[in-house]
């Protein structure tokens, strides 16, 4: 075949040799200025038809790269770009890229302005008109939280919604209100304010009801918003309670319910959920004290009682070696060891 154009005998792609079909031909199309939106309530970028975290340069390289094309018969290859910051809001883009026309490998340079547009994404529109599908709250038991336990409760909230928001930006709380001695979180999801409430429950015991409230319609539809109450239950790991008339010590509490150590036998039992709601808390870890070991035989010791001094005799748990000092704990006068 020879080429229309020049007369040369070869190979020919639509009746030219390659050098004339590419001579002076514009193989990447790219228009002047590139337009993406920031939004300025958390600083992401619109790029790709997705809302992003990056630095502006990266999102203008990327704004500039998803806007670009090559012509119909050539095929992109790969793509390079550099970017430089005009001013606060254009960003030059100089892009090169390799492309595959017909068998051939060929290269190519084209550029842009990529100008930063502000505006505000759909979840920070939501997040400062105060948008919540559901109220997560957090409450002790009967009483004001304990300071350590509520911030250890809020902080594993917060980290569940940053983790959730990671891949889905509508997850987000919309403020927080101290209330009744406890937290209210007002929560962006309804799901995510179920899994959350989910997950204190098995982390710290607490038991959860759900409930929920019409608040309108919207197309017809009857709008609900839901509640999830976390409440903590009245006793806590560490405590010395009550179950079944006898004093163990609580030493795991888990989605299974939790493990009584025997302050009698200092045999372990595990008790389901519904058993824990009946057990009563004897003591806290501050009702329990270091008693001075005075002898040690083969299956007791003999301990100072820190609350009146006198020489008590106790069954220790077999193979227990015991420090200069034990932790005690007295129940109505009668000394018991915690192991
Ligand atoms: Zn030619
Ligand atoms: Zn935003």
């Amino acid at each position: 075949m020879f080429c229309v154009k020049c007369g040369v005998d070869g190979e020919t792609f639509k009746g030219r040799c390659m050098d004339c079909f590419l001579e002076g031909r514009k193989l990447l199309l790219l228009p002047s200025f590139v337009d993406m939106d920031r939004c300025t309530g958390c600083d992401d970028f619109y790029v790709d038809k997705k809302w992003r975290t990056a630095a502006p340069d990266v999102a203008a390289e990327d704004a500039a790269i998803a806007s670009l094309k090559a012509i119909a018969e050539a095929r992109i290859t790969s793509v390079g770009a550099q970017t430089r910051a005009q001013d606060d809001k254009n960003y030059l883009v100089k892009i090169d890229a390799d492309l595959e026309i017909d068998g051939h490998d060929v290269t190519a340079e084209t550029e842009t302005v990529v100008r930063l547009k502000n505006t505000v994404c759909h979840r920070c529109s939501r997040q400062l008109g105060n948008y919540y599908e559901a109220i997560l709250q957090l409450r002790g038991s009967g009483k004001d939280m304990e300071k350590d336990v509520r911030d250890a409760m809020m902080n594993r909230v917060l980290d569940k919604v940053e983790a959730a928001a990671v891949n889905n930006r509508q997850m987000f709380i919309s403020r927080v209100e101290e209330i009744h001695g406890g937290l209210d979180f007002y929560m962006s999801s309804m799901s995510l304010s179920k899994s959350t409430a989910r997950d204190l429950s098995h982390e710290f015991g607490a038991i959860v009801k759900e409930s929920s409230t019409l608040v309108g319609k919207k197309e017809g539809e009857d709008m609900y918003r839901l509640t999830h109450l976390v409440r903590l239950p009245p006793y806590k790991l560490g405590d010395v309670v009550e179950h079944q008339g006898r004093p163990y010590h609580l030493v795991q509490i888990n989605k299974q319910g939790g493990k009584l150590l025997s302050l009698n036998d200092f045999l372990i039992t595990s008790i389901r959920p519904m058993e824990m709601h009946s057990i009563k808390v004897l003591g806290t870890d501050n009702d329990i004290a270091d008693a001075v070991v005075v002898a040690r035989y083969e299956n007791e010791i003999q301990v100072l009682n820190p609350f009146t001094y006198a020489t008590v005799t106790l069954r220790v748990p077999e193979g227990y070696t015991s420090e200069e000092t034990v932790r005690v704990f007295s129940l109505e006068g009668e000394l018991l060891l915690i192991p």
